[in-house]
């Protein structure tokens, strides 16, 4: 076998932001990926359930692109990556033909919360003021202190009211509660939590700061933009080839994982340092988990508030009570009977997703415990139509992964958990183990780079920043292996032209 610079395990947007970066470093890299699709968790698939309709398996919004240092730099709208904003980032329909609705202004939202207008706008007001300040806080390495402390500060005593039961003080109606609520229940944990309201916080502020878009084609636009330019500079996918023993891997002088941290462990064996190996297997996988469905619709969904129509995002949870209680059901293993359910309807802003015979997809994914070998189609359909009556009726046909089989489809979803592992507080700093650079697990020789390397990091979500579609980890760790294994200090150029 010839001998590459790196090998990166995994072709996810970490995997691949990795290899971006190795690539245009002057490293020869090589992918390797055990799915038939490179792409990960924003691969855009035919399912085979209608002609002409594809769908997003995984990721659908995508806030975090718009949001990530290392995809603002590597520019996807120069690249011919529409995304496209939908009016309404994110909305909350509430029981009686209700909801609360997060327009792209900050200002808008606030005038259509009423009472609460004002302490909807004084949440956020500085975050949406600052967003670099808040990226810097929330998506960084977490090993660094933010230039940006004004913002670290205001970040941090709105956490600490909203991840307590201090939140109850803020809002007066049900209307906001519920908004901001729908937005923490993404870290699938008990609410109200530290890490729920950090991302609540920041997926909140980046809606009124940069939006929360859907790429135009879908999520593969985005990894197809990162696998083109890994291509463009040298670097190589291979497909349908899984990486399960330390055998499989081609001689290299460095190695990436964008896996779990059990699989590094499984395949590096012995070349791992005791203490490394027993915190990776160690690191906890989440609690809560998602199930996946995937629906052809035959029309837009008949919201019974119209403008829920505009969102590209919709959280069905119901009142701040009604999802705290769902949430605290699946944290304690079980089933919700109501459980909370994530819509997108990618045709509300992309015509290109809907066929010339008014077909659609319609992306959902219900909560459910770890390991749930549930069928959530049902308890998915009941959620959407409490909300709009009619909906069963557009249904032409539709597609249930649950949690326990996620894995099939991308190894690193191990029982549904979507986060990378654990997400509480604690994890998100110390994720996979509390170490100071949480990216190494093989410390490389170091040298130059014609003699360096022979290391290994881990580049996905299971390091820091967490779960999401940034490229985060994988530029964060690829710029440590360059650093540390190669001797090239300064990071690459990201920029199109280059
Ligand atoms: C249902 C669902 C909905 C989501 N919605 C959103 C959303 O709307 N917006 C958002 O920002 N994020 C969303 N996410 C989260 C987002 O998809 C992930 O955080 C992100 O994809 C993590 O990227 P990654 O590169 O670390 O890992 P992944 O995207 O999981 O990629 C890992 C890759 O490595 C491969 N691999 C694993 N093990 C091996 C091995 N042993 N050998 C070879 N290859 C291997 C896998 O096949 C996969 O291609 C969602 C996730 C899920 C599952």
């Amino acid at each position: 076998m010839t001998e590459v610079d790196a090998v990166v395990v995994g072709s996810g947007p970490n995997g691949l932001a990795a290899a971006v970066t190795l690539a245009r470093a002057g490293l020869s890299v090589q992918v390797l990926e055990a799915q038939a699709v490179a792409g990960g968790g924003a691969r855009t698939l035919e399912l085979g359930l209608a002609d002409g309709v594809v769908h997003d398996i995984c990721s659908a919004v995508h806030p975090m692109a718009v949001a990530s240092p290392f995809l603002r730099e590597f520019d996807l709208p120069a690249r011919g990556v529409e995304l496209l904003q939908p009016e309404v980032a994110y909305a909350n329909p509430l029981d009686g033909g209700r909801a609360a609705l997060a327009y792209r202004s900050l200002d808008r939202t606030a005038s259509a919360l009423g009472v609460d207008g004002s302490a909807w706008r004084q949440l956020l007001r500085p975050l949406v003021d600052d967003p670099d300040g808040v990226v810097a806080v929330a998506l960084g390495d977490h090993r660094r202190v933010p230039r940006q402390l004004g913002t670290a500060a205001a970040f941090g005593v709105r956490l600490a009211e909203q991840g307590t039961f201090a939140w109850a003080a803020r809002f007066r109606d049900q209307e906001a509660a519920a908004l901001l609520t729908g937005v923490g229940a993404h870290a699938i944990t008990r609410l109200p939590s530290l890490s729920a309201a950090g991302t609540a916080l920041l997926l909140a502020s980046l809606a009124h700061a940069g939006g929360w878009p859907v790429p135009r084609g879908g999520s593969g636009a985005i990894v197809g933009a990162l696998l083109a330019d890994v291509q463009m500079h040298g670097g190589t996918v291979v497909t349908g080839t899984r990486v399960d023993r330390a055998e499989d891997l081609p001689p290299a002088r460095a190695y990436l994982f964008d896996t779990s941290p059990r699989t590094a462990v499984r395949v590096l064996g012995q070349r791992l340092a005791g203490r490394v190996a027993r915190g990776l297997v160690a690191f906890p996988r989440g609690r809560g988990a998602a199930a996946k469905v995937d629906l052809v619709l035959s029309g837009p969904v008949p919201w019974a508030h119209p403008e829920v129509a505009l969102a590209g995002t919709v959280h069905l949870g119901g009142s701040r009570v009604q999802t705290a209680a769902a949430e605290a059901a699946v944290a304690s293993g079980g089933h919700a009977e109501r459980p909370t359910v994530l819509v997108s309807d990618p045709g509300v802003v992309d015509p290109s997703r809907v066929t010339p015979a008014g077909l659609r997809p319609f992306w959902a994914y219900a909560h459910v415990p770890a390991g749930s070998t549930l069928d959530v189609t049902e308890a998915v359909l009941a959620q959407v139509e409490r909300f709009a009556p009619g909906f069963r009726d557009l249904v032409v046909a539709s597609r249930c992964i649950p949690a326990a089989r996620l894995a099939e489809h991308d190894a690193n979803l191990v029982g549904g958990d979507i986060s990378g592992g654990g997400a509480s507080m604690y994890r998100m700093l110390a994720r996979p183990r509390l170490a100071w650079d949480p990216y190494v697990l093989v410390p490389p020789r170091g040298g130059s780079r014609a003699t360096g390397a022979a290391g290994a990091w881990l580049c996905s979500s299971s390091t820091p920043p967490g779960p999401g579609v940034h490229g985060l980890p994988g530029w964060y760790a690829a710029r440590r292996a360059l650093r540390d294994g190669f001797g090239l200090p300064s990071d690459p150029s990201l920029a199109p032209w280059d």
